[in-house]
């Protein structure tokens, strides 16, 4: 069975929340229980975290906000979900670094792309706040952007209830099926809205796969870095 050595994992704020506003430690400690088992069995794991848990800059700009204003209050909402995430990998035993794109000595230390790929190649679970540190991206850009500049074999996105990505939203839409496997050309010309636009393209010009399953069953997460085909491959 191929696999892959190393990876990064993307959290969306929706899943740190638990579907709420803010952290739900249930949820934060069953995906760190996962993650410390996959790192465990040998992988090196980096991870983005999304912050639509607490803000996201569409919204607050559609209710009124200046946009650049209201991504940064989003970039500062991701780096609690990193703290959260910390907090819950390393009482479990493995060692952690937050690295943030937008300097916070106290809590962080700031991203520098050759530091983060020791930090992996030490065992430690390298987790990435603070979106890109500009406006107008989204922590799904940044995903692949991070994976590419520290060298991961594939990106990892994980989903709230649907275990990959569907025609439509099968939640919405009961005729939606379930796609096993999908060029970026395609996920692009079909409107696929599973990560954005930009995301899909920046990794298909460099050929980086994507993997997009369910949370659950618990265990996902092994399974998709060992090579198990789960979910929906998104590939160049
Ligand atoms: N954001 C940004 N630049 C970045 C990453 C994120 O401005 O590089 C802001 C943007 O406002 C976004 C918010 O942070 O809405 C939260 O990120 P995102 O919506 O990607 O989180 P998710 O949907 O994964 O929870």
């Amino acid at each position: 069975m191929s696999g892959y050595k190393r990876v990064l994992l993307k959290l969306s704020g929706e899943e740190f929340g638990g579907g709420k506003v803010g952290v739900d430690p249930d949820v934060v400690q069953t995906i760190a229980r996962e993650i410390v088992a996959t790192v465990n069995a040998g992988a090196q794991i980096a991870v983005v975290t999304g912050g639509g848990n607490f803000f996201r800059g569409a919204e607050l700009r559609q209710r009124g906000m200046d946009g650049v204003r209201a991504d940064y209050m989003g970039m500062l909402g991701t780096v609690m979900n990193c703290l959260a995430l910390q907090d819950f990998i390393e009482k479990l035993g493995v060692e952690t670094r937050v690295q943030t794109a937008i300097t916070m000595g106290q809590v962080a230390e700031p991203y520098i792309p050759r530091r983060a790929v020791r930090h992996l190649e030490k065992g430690r679970v390298v987790i990435f706040g603070a979106g890109m540190g500009l406006p107008f991206f989204t922590t799904d850009t940044v995903s692949v952007q991070r994976a590419l500049e520290t060298h991961c074999e594939a990106v990892l996105v994980t989903k709230n209830g649907v275990d990959g990505m569907y025609t439509a939203d099968p939640r919405k839409d009961p005729s939606a099926t379930k796609i096993e496997e999908i060029t970026y050309d395609e996920a692009i010309a079909q409107g696929l809205k599973i990560m954005d636009q930009t995301a899909f393209s920046l990794s298909g010009e460099n050929k980086l796969p994507m993997i997009v399953f369910g949370l659950l069953p618990e265990g996902n997460i092994l399974r998709a870095v060992q090579g198990e085909r789960i979910g929906t491959l998104v590939r160049a």
